[in-house]
């Protein structure tokens, strides 16, 4: 096998029949009762209720959680179709599900049988919603930097500090929260955090501003504030000062549901710029014919196609348990987001004046793509992740 890969195993793409039934069923489902509604979200600023009860019904909300659960079961493949069929007609409702799963996946690969029945169940039911708190003002990619304090306490723990962006928190039922419960050790700054659970109830934990980020109206983040948030020791996910682990592992996991969103901004708009350039005449001749537009075309197809093959390459291999996934979650996020942009800012000088106008619905995706370069690490941390587990893949070594 070509380096650095040793088996032919790791180039499959599983895609089965029942995967197209399901992006047909949900692509009826966009089509037909949230493609309608994108100028709504644009400009309310809110996902209607109706949509995501609908959402619940169809079972969507538990794809990608495991039957035992209350989900639908489904893996990483089936999550990624569904996510890139709802991103191409609304990137942010995509987010809603996704911040479910940022919430679900600590919990599913870390914590108790409890923790499961209690939280992941009516989350993968649709009857209630999570939230991953985990960015604070001082940084985000350095996640061993968090300045937030779990102190033990008697028999429970007290956090306080501040975490900001967090998608969903303003519905969120539940919250995983990250906090430094211990000093760093010697050369191990990611020693010392935790991962808990938090009810939104709980006295002290306080849902702050909205943040007016440019995309992904209808599911912006918010600051949550935690004063003195009391909590029991039942509500830690994984063991004690190794949350740097849990927070890790999950981001493996969801950056693969980025790259899907990434795949649905880009294929809504490479339809739109394919469409419109066989339709738009200038000097005489449909403008798909201008040969400068002929070559952009052809770009937005190759790097379609190359950001869908590398995200279903992830999921697979995700889905198989395969460790390769998780360079291969990081390639496909680092190029699906970034062809994702590309791709929405061709299409919008394809439509000439008609690109930027809020009216056709394209220049949102540019913004929203934007957004997807950002989140879940940012594309620099996604080209580290990619050279550190190049070199430990292919020499055994640590950098
Ligand atoms: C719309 C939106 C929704 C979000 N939702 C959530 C959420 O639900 N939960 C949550 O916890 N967070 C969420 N975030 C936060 C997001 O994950 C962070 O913004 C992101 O991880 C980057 O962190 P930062 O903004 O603090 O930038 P910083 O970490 O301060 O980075 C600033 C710049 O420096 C670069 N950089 C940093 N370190 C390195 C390095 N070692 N090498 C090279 N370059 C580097 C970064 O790539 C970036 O370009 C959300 C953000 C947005 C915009």
């Amino acid at each position: 096998m070509v380096f650095p890969f040793s088996s032919v195993e790791d180039f499959r793409i599983e895609l089965s029949e029942e995967h197209e039934l399901f992006r047909k069923s949900v692509r009826d489902f966009v089509e037909s009762k949230v493609m309608p509604k994108w100028r709504e979200i644009e400009e309310s600023n809110r996902i209607p209720r109706e949509i995501l009860n609908e959402m619940a019904e169809m079972g969507f909300f538990g794809v990608g959680i495991p039957e035992d659960y209350g989900g639908q079961g489904g893996g990483q493949l089936m999550t990624a179709i569904l996510t890139e069929e709802i991103s191409r007609a609304v990137p942010a409702l995509a987010v809603t599900l996704g911040v479910n799963h940022l919430f679900a996946i600590p919990i599913l690969l870390f914590g108790s049988e409890d923790q499961k029945k209690r939280y992941v169940e009516p989350i993968a039911q649709g009857k209630a919603r999570g939230a991953h708190a985990n960015t604070e003002p001082s940084g985000g990619s350095d996640v061993a930097g968090i300045q937030t304090r779990a102190k033990k306490v008697n028999d429970h723990y007290v956090l306080t500090g501040r975490k900001v962006f967090i998608s969903g928190a303003g519905d969120a039922d539940f919250l995983v929260v990250s906090a430094r419960t211990s000093e760093p050790l010697e050369g191990k700054r990611w020693w010392g955090i935790t991962v808990f659970v938090v009810e939104k109830d709980t006295p002290g934990l306080k849902i702050g501003q909205q943040f007016k980020v440019m995309g992904m109206r209808g599911e912006q983040p918010y600051e949550v504030v935690l004063d003195e948030v009391k909590v029991s020791p039942d509500s830690i996910v994984g063991p004690v000062d190794e949350g740097f682990k849990v927070i890790m592992a999950t981001y493996d996991h969801t950056r693969i549901g980025i790259a899907a969103q990434a795949v649905g901004i880009a294929q809504a708009m490479f339809e739109k710029a394919l469409n419109y350039s066989l339709q738009r005449e200038t000097f005489g001749q449909p403008i798909i014919s201008h040969q400068m537009i002929t070559g952009k075309i052809a770009d937005m197809y190759m790097k379609l196609e190359a950001a869908r093959l590398l995200t279903y390459w992830a999921a697979t291999l995700a889905d198989k348990g395969k460790r390769e996934f998780i360079v291969a979650a990081s390639l496909a996020k680092a190029y699906a987001t970034e062809a994702a942009e590309w791709i929405a800012r061709q299409t919008i000088q394809i439509h000439g004046g008609y690109g930027v106008d809020f009216e056709t619905g394209i220049e949102r995706y540019l913004r929203d793509a934007i957004i997807t370069t950002i989140y879940e690490g940012t594309s620099e941390i996604q080209r580290l992740t990619i050279v550190r587990q190049l070199v430990r893949q292919a020499f055994g070594m640590k950098i």
